[in-house]
C-alpha cells in the first residue's frame, strides 16, 4: 500500500454512494487520496415525468457536479435503472473497472437490501472479488496481484442479520459539503423521492430554500443512520474515549469476507483518520 490511497465505491444508482459514503469521499480526497464513485445503473427510470436518455443524461450531469465538490471521479455505467442483472457480462465489466483503478479499498451495498439493483450491485462486486486476481479471466486487462479489502456501506435492514460495522468514520468536518453533494442531485432529492413519498408539496422552489429543506429532511431520515450514537462504542474504540464521545455524525462500513481481511496491520493505513 502506498501513501496515496485509492478508494472505489460501487452504488446501484446516482446519489447512492454520496448518501452512504460522501463524507468519507470528501475526507479522503482532501487528504490527497484518489476516490472514484461508480453508479452501476444510469438512473433512467426514477422519475414521474421524464425518463430514458434525457433523465440518464441529467443524472450524469448531477453526478459530475457532486464529484466536482468532492474532488473525486464519478462514472455511470449505461445499464437501465431497475434492470441490473448479475450476469457474466456485468461481472467482467466490474472486474475491468476494479483492475484498471487498482483500489486499496472497495465499497458497495450489502446483498440484503430492498432494491434489486442494490442487491445485484453487491452480488456483482462479490463475484468480481478474487476473480480480479486471476490472470486468465479477462486476460487482456492486467490482473491485480492482490485482493483489495471490500466493505459494505451501512443500511437499516435487519434480516438475515443487521449491518454490523467494523469501522466508523467521524464526518463532522465535512457534513455541510456532503449535503452540498447530495443537493446536486435535484432530480432525485427534490423531484423523484418527494414524489414517491407523497411529500412533493413540501419541497421549496428556490435553490437556497431547497438546500435548507434538504438538511432538515436528511436529518429526519438518512441522518438517523449516521447519528454517531449508533456507533458510539466503535467510535470510542477507534478514536479514543474523549474524541469518540464528541462525534455527532459518522459513516460506517462492514467487512465483506470475500475481499482481503481488514487487520490491525492494514487498518491504520486504509483509514488514516483515527490517528490524526
Ligand atoms: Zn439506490
Amino acid at each position: 500500500m502506498s501513501d496515496s490511497l485509492r478508494i472505489l465505491a460501487f452504488g446501484a444508482h446516482p446519489v447512492d454512494c454520496d448518501l452512504k459514503v460522501g463524507g468519507m469521499a470528501l475526507m479522503y480526497a482532501r487528504r490527497g487520496h484518489k476516490v472514484k464513485f461508480v453508479s452501476v445503473t444510469n438512473g433512467d427510470t426514477g422519475h414521474y415525468e421524464v425518463g430514458g436518455g434525457p433523465l440518464a443524461r441529467r443524472r450524469y450531469r448531477e453526478a459530475q457536479q457532486a464529484a466536482e465538490i468532492a474532488g473525486i471521479e464519478y462514472e455511470i455505467l449505461d445499464i437501465h435503472n431497475g434492470q441490473l442483472m448479475p450476469t457474466l457480462e456485468n461481472r467482467w465489466w466490474l472486474v475491468r473497472i476494479i483492475r484498471n483503478f487498482k483500489p486499496d479499498l472497495v465499497l458497495t451495498h450489502r446483498p440484503n437490501d430492498y432494491h434489486p439493483d442494490h442487491r445485484y450491485t453487491a452480488q456483482l462486486v462479490q463475484d468480481a472479488a478474487y476473480t480480479v486476481t486471476i490472470p486468465n479471466v479477462e486476460a487482456l486487462t492486467p490482473h491485480l496481484s492482490y485482493n483489495p479489502v471490500i466493505m459494505y456501506m451501512s443500511d437499516n435492514f435487519q434480516k438475515p442479520y443487521p449491518f454490523s460495522p467494523d469501522v466508523a468514520v467521524d464526518i463532522d468536518e465535512v457534513l455541510e459539503d456532503k449535503l452540498n453533494m447530495i443537493h446536486c442531485f435535484e432530480s432525485e432529492m427534490y423531484e423523484w423521492l418527494p414524489y414517491n413519498l407523497g411529500i412533493e408539496d413540501q419541497v421549496p422552489k428556490s435553490p437556497e430554500a431547497r438546500r435548507a429543506w434538504l438538511r432538515e429532511w436528511w436529518a429526519s431520515t438518512h441522518a438517523k443512520l449516521e447519528m454517531a450514537d449508533r456507533y458510539r462504542d466503535l467510535l470510542k474504540r477507534l478514536y479514543g474515549e474523549e474524541r469518540g464521545a464528541k462525534i455527532r455524525y459518522a459513516e460506517a462500513l462492514e467487512v465483506c469476507e470475500y475481499g482481503a481481511p481488514l487487520t490491525k496491520e492494514n487498518l491504520p493505513g486504509l483509514f488514516p483518520f483515527f490517528s490524526e
